[in-house]
């Protein structure tokens, strides 16, 4: 199944979002873009938390 995380949905005024079918990967790419764009460290559950099935 294909989950996607957008960005916005954090509550971010940031148009990334990213979509994979590997949990772990969508969570990787998320953690190091709210650390590298936002300076935020969010954990695994959070990403998990804003993760849609598309
Ligand atoms: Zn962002």
């Amino acid at each position: 199944m294909t989950k996607r995380i957008v960005c916005r949905e954090a509550g971010y005024d940031c148009d990334f979002q990213v979509q994979s079918e590997n949990e772990d990967e969508l969570v990787e790419f998320v953690k190091e873009h709210a650390m590298n764009t936002h300076g935020t460290e969010l954990s695994a559950s959070d990403i998990r938390g804003l993760a849609v099935d598309i």
